[in-house]
């Protein structure tokens, strides 16, 4: 399995130019390439393959001005790129995408007509070294006297991954103006003990992201969307204030406005990422073994909107979310099996029948009068679905438990309340 160690570079004046240097002749060579490539396409011709790339590209200058294990990584990252192309393309004529996808682009400035300094690929670690402290690089021919050999600089970070080193990738980051290596690891698969078969299910949505439903628990956890949605909402009136700002004196962005998108994009992430975190420790608790995930496809049609429909529209945060989610299982060892959501909110968890809901967070069972949380019910049904050996929790439905984002963790409402309790306690010893 393969997993990707991020550190941060450090770096002096000198070595930046040396960096700049480097990502300038990468960015070189991707322009010439896909030149290349570009014109074979337009003119109805076959896209060369990688190795047709490098045998054609071997004499030119710009492959030339870079060390091999570089130059073809930068032909290697270009063929997937129009890898992606053509499999996008497919994916339009199918009528799958709204859009036709664009050619692979240039590194390069549309408004200044600059090359980008994007980023630095590097094969193998035949060319690198990383470890805790330091990333060591080979330079091509004509740097490397200047600098004594390697490019030598110091990284900020943890190493979380260990096992067998394969390409890394300098990328610059033009917000912060901060380099950042990604190094790709092949980690060996965790062994999987044996253990009894048990099962939970998730549902998301805007309002409650996650409900959370285990087999055999009576009472099911509920994720509110609350305050990862105000936290999006104030980056959302401050890039609407930087852009307000911008219009007034006539330009389209600036740095401060992309390190605002750049900002809200992370916070979510951050919260989505401590909520996968948490499911898996609740699941590890329970030794859940399988977890039924709804399928977002129909996200849309049974979707409660919530505040504004901010979430909804940017529905890829749907997709990080469950992906994220995904990845967390997989690593610890949980099988994740998606699931058609048929009616999930509509019908009783304990009966089967029609569900009555007078308001949207609630729903009230017409013939055995349970009353549920919408979402909490909607979850067992999953569960129910995937599941034969029915969910357990056949009894009267119990309230659920709710959790919140304290923009830091996910608490429970016990562990939040226990929290203030002490703080005000606290304040009054201080006081
Ligand atoms: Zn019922």
């Amino acid at each position: 399995m393969k997993r990707c160690n991020v550190v941060r570079v450090l770096f002096s004046k000198e070595q930046a130019k040396v960096l700049e240097t480097l990502g300038n002749r990468c960015a070189a060579l991707w322009n010439a390439a896909n030149f290349r490539c570009r014109q074979a396409f337009l003119k109805g011709e076959p896209v060369p393959s990688y190795a047709a790339l490098c045998s054609e590209f071997k004499e030119h200058p710009a492959y030339k001005a870079l060390p091999s294990d570089i130059a073809q990584e930068v032909l290697k990252k270009l063929r997937k790129a129009w890898d992606s192309f053509f499999a996008c393309l497919r994916l339009w004529k199918k009528g799958k995408l709204e859009k036709r996808p664009g050619l692979p682009r240039y590194w390069k400035d549309r408004r200044t007509g600059k090359r980008l300094v994007r980023l630095i690929p590097v094969k193998s670690p035949r060319s690198y070294s990383l470890d805790a402290r330091a990333l060591s690089l080979t330079l091509p021919a004509d740097l490397r006297e200047k600098h004594g050999g390697r490019l030598v600089l110091c990284t900020k970070g943890v190493l979380r991954f260990h096992g067998q080193p394969k390409t890394l990738e300098l990328r610059y980051d033009p917000v912060r103006k901060r380099w950042y290596a990604h190094q790709v690891v092949e980690v060996p698969e965790p062994a999987r003990p044996a253990r009894p078969e048990k099962h939970a299910a998730v549902d998301l949505g805007a309002r409650v992201l996650v409900a959370l439903a285990i087999e055999g628990l009576d009472r099911q956890l509920l994720f509110s969307a609350r305050e990862v949605i105000k936290d999006f909402l104030y980056w959302t009136n401050q890039i609407a204030g930087e852009q307000l700002k911008l219009n007034r004196t006539g330009k389209k962005t600036s740095r401060k406005l992309r390190r605002f998108y750049q900002l809200r994009a992370r916070r979510l992430r951050h919260a989505f990422v401590a909520l996968a975190a948490e499911i898996v420790r609740i699941l590890k608790r329970f030794c859940v073994t399988t977890l039924f995930i709804e399928d977002l496809t129909g996200i849309r049609e049974d979707m409660d909107f919530g505040p504004k429909n901010i979430l909804v529209h940017n529905f890829w945060a749907f997709r990080m979310l469950r992906n994220l989610i995904e990845a967390a299982c997989a690593r610890a060892g949980i099988k994740v099996v998606p699931m058609e959501p048929r009616g999930t909110s509509s019908r009783c968890a304990v009966c089967g029948h029609p569900v009555r809901r007078p308001v949207r967070h609630k729903a009230v069972c017409e013939k055995c009068g349970k009353l549920w949380h919408a979402d909490a019910n909607a979850a067992l049904n999953i569960l129910l679905q995937g599941s034969s050996k029915g969910h357990g929790a056949e009894a009267t439905p119990q309230k659920p438990l709710a959790y919140r984002w304290n923009r830091h963790r996910w608490v429970s409402r016990f562990e939040s309340a226990a929290g203030t309790l002490k703080a005000a306690s606290g304040s009054r010893t201080a006081a």
